[in-house]
């Protein structure tokens, strides 16, 4: 049998050969949806003889990108898995770069990530002399995002022949903010999205081309697509109509950030197909999945069987603590790791990441080795910023670059020559570095050291048009100074992280060595990643939130966390109601059907900062028909069952809101013993300051109580005030 076909069911087999037209698959997790996609691009190459190049596979994060192409090239020849099998943000970039200039930028254009946003922001709060108390830099940056969302920005601000009138900008920071995103021609991921759906709305050229070019589209985790992720597939699709969909209704985990699955449900399609037969987990993790799925009311019921060996493992862990419950984890996989399988047959995984903290504490106490997906981000870790700012510098120019490394190594450039260089800068509307390499001269900036650094990077930016990115990397590290400064500080997870960097280089020159690839290229692409998608962690144990789980597997899966309150979260429920629970419910599915063959699901007593109230189990535990889980831990059926009414009155609270409402500054609270005050700054995420008659105080969000401006303390604390001897608390 056609290599291609081999290992697929009948409908798999339907859905691969289903070249032509609209077609939509829509299947359960696990059946095979991803492994279609990549059977039927191997198709289209292999026995049809399309060109890659033609071909245009999207999905929805970097990590599922990369499991694409890993499936992928194990089906056609290596050179036949392209760029073109990306994200739908890596689209963007491509389409950017080649028509980028119809809006006034240029193709090497600079892609900001979040710390970039927030330096900006950071600027611009300090320029507008904002008060902190009132804008945080978070706050900014969705004012930004909102501003965006709502405005026809490009036409305002971002193109050259906008015309705002320069007090716009004086008295409005977040146009501000986007004024200088533009003058560093900065773009951040929204705007790649913005920006590509504006030039295709408006250029023929460039939207005949991709759509002459993409003879075949197809998407992977159509579900989750937003409006404008499905305007750009409409506008793309136009050429030969060949749209090739693929979803699942009960993973949609992402209307919180504006997915919409009706674009999916309502989706045109010529052919439908349904793959209900799930090749992933065994018969009891599936029952499991299921007998939670179907408390959604909001569903088309699905029928997903399997035919894998059965196996009894599937287990809830109730622990005395939160310590235990790391503890107990860190135990089995120590047990079964003894037993022969390998740590990276693991996964733990959570609704909110601050929850690995004490399972990464139960996991090194045991020395087990382990990986956080989606925990700082790689590519904003200090060490690696520095270099990639030297980069930038040297290819753009750019004022943030120069700010950050000028004196990195020390220079010895000071405030006053600072203040001086942007006075320069800024009279001359020029960049910051030009303003310096012009004036080298004159006596405040005439330092050897600083002679020095405009002579390093005259003569890398010279070298970078003809050497390697890679050798530019090792001259960078020389000759800067940084590497001499990494080794005196010898901290060796920074000299590890950069050997990482260089090696990632090296990958993606050798990945990329068909392509005209230089230094704002390789910017541009890698501007998108995080430590998730491009760390090699092999060996390890691997720690993610349940949304940077999507669309993967693992033999043996942990979901830690479940109490109520905490997962399904009670912010989500009490901001969406019915809806917010359904889309955790489904968040519960994703995190269940990501296990091979066994799944444990574990909680523990203790208090809940969030919920400022005891634990109970989730009620997704209590959904799961009691005779397909196993109870481990110091716990009876009937201690469960008691528990559960906690779970009961916790949910009925929930419902009815009577869950304390998180705090902001200026909100008006009162305390017990203080009386009343009002926030005044959030000093961590649950603690504030509180500005009080007699004074300002630092408090615990569950010592505070948010006051309407009414109650009395009397009415608000009956047991001090009224007792009778007017003490104790
Ligand atoms: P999800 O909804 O989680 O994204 P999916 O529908 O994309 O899941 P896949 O990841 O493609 O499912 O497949 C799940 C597992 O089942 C994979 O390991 C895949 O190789 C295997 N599989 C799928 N179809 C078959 C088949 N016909 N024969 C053998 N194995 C299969
Ligand atoms: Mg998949």
């Amino acid at each position: 049998m056609n290599k291609v076909l081999e290992n697929l069911n009948n409908k798999q087999i339907e859905a691969v050969e289903a070249t032509e037209g609209r077609v939509r698959v829509v299947a359960g997790a696990g059946s095979g949806k991803t492994r279609v996609l990549a059977h039927r691009y191997a198709y289209l190459v292999n026995d049809l003889g399309i060109d890659p190049g033609n071909i245009l596979c999207m999905t929805f994060t970097n990590k599922a990108a990369r499991e694409m192409k890993v499936r992928i090239s194990k089906l056609v020849h290596r050179a036949h898995v392209n760029d073109l099998v990306c994200t739908i943000h890596g689209f963007c970039v491509k389409f950017l770069r080649r028509d980028i200039h119809r809006i006034g930028y240029p193709s090497n254009f600079i892609i900001t990530d979040e710390e970039d946003n927030k330096l900006l922001a950071k600027q611009v709060i300090s320029e507008f002399q904002l008060d902190t108390k009132n804008i945080t830099v978070k706050k900014f940056l969705s004012e930004v995002q909102l501003y965006k969302a709502l405005n026809p920005y490009i036409e305002t601000i971002i193109l050259p022949e906008s015309d705002l009138p320069q007090e716009e900008f004086q008295n409005d920071y977040v146009k501000r903010y986007i004024q200088l995103q533009q003058k560093n021609f900065m773009l951040d991921f929204n705007d790649l999205i913005y920006f590509t759906i504006y030039i295709m709305d408006r250029h023929e050229e460039p939207l005949n081309y991709w759509q002459q070019k993409l003879n075949y589209i197809m998407v992977d985790e159509a579900q989750d697509c937003s409006a404008s992720d499905w305007d750009i597939i409409n506008h793309l699709k136009g050429g030969y109509d060949n749209l090739f969909i693929v979803g699942d209704p009960d993973q949609c985990i992402y209307e919180w950030r504006g997915a919409k699955p009706d674009g999916f449900l309502s989706f045109p399609a010529e052919t439908d197909i349904i793959l209900n037969q799930n090749y992933r987990s065994t018969p009891n993790i599936l029952d499991v999945a299921n007998s939670i799925i179907s408390h959604n009311v909001n569903r088309i019921p699905k029928d997903l069987f399997t035919k894998t060996e059965p196996s009894k493992i599937a287990i809830h862990y109730h622990g005395p603590s939160d310590d235990e419950e790391g503890n107990w984890i860190a135990t089995q996989i120590e047990k079964l790791s003894e037993n022969g399988m390998a740590y990276c047959d693991f996964a733990i995984l959570y609704r909110a990441s601050h929850l690995s903290r004490k399972i990464e504490q139960a996991l090194l106490r045991k020395h087990i080795k382990y990986a956080v997906w989606g925990g700082i981000r790689f590519f904003e870790r200090r060490e690696i910023k520095d270099i990639l700012a030297y980069f930038r510098l040297i290819a753009y120019k750019d004022d943030l670059s120069f700010k950050r490394i000028i004196n990195t190594p020390s220079r010895r450039f000071g405030n006053v020559s600072m203040t001086r260089l942007q006075e320069i800068a800024t009279y001359k509307n020029a960049s910051l570095y030009d303003s310096l390499y012009k004036n080298i001269n004159s006596g405040v900036f005439n330092k050897p050291s600083i002679v020095d650094f405009i002579r390093l990077i005259e003569g890398l930016t010279e070298k970078s048009k003809y050497i390697p990115v890679s050798e530019l990397f090792d001259l960078i590290l020389t000759q800067s100074g940084l590497e001499e400064m990494y080794r005196t500080e010898a901290d060796n997870e920074r000299l590890e992280n950069i050997a990482e960097l260089k090696q990632s280089i090296l990958e993606y020159e050798t990945a990329n060595a068909e392509d005209d690839i230089n230094l704002e290229t390789y910017l541009q692409d890698i501007a998108l990643y995080t430590n998730a998608d491009y760390k090699n962690d092999g060996e390890t144990v691997k720690l993610m939130t349940i949304h940077q789980s999507k669309g993967l597997e693992f033999p043996v899966v942990f979901v830690c966390g479940l109490s109520e309150g905490i997962f399904p979260s009670h912010r989500t429920i009490r901001e969406r109601k019915k809806n917010g629970e359904e889309e955790e419910r489904r968040l519960m599915y994703v995190a269940v059907t990501r296990a091979e063959k066994a799944l444990f699901l574990t909680e523990s007593e203790g208090y809940n900062a969030v919920t400022r109230s005891d634990k109970y189990p989730s009620r997704f535990l209590k959904e799961i028909k009691d005779d397909l889980l196993e109870i481990k831990g110091d716990l009876t059926k009937e201690e469960l069952s008691q528990l559960f009414e906690g779970t009961q009155q916790l949910i009925d609270d929930i419902e009815n809101d009577v869950i304390p409402t998180d705090l902001h500054i200026g909100d008006k609270v009162a305390h017990k013993f203080f009386g009343f005050g009002e926030i005044i700054e959030e000093s961590s995420s649950t603690s504030y300051k509180v500005r009080f008659e007699k004074g300002e105080r630092f408090i615990q969000s569950n010592f505070l109580t948010l006051w309407d401006g009414k109650k009395t303390l009397e009415e608000l604390f009956p047991k001090r005030y009224n007792n009778s001897n007017g003490i104790g608390l």
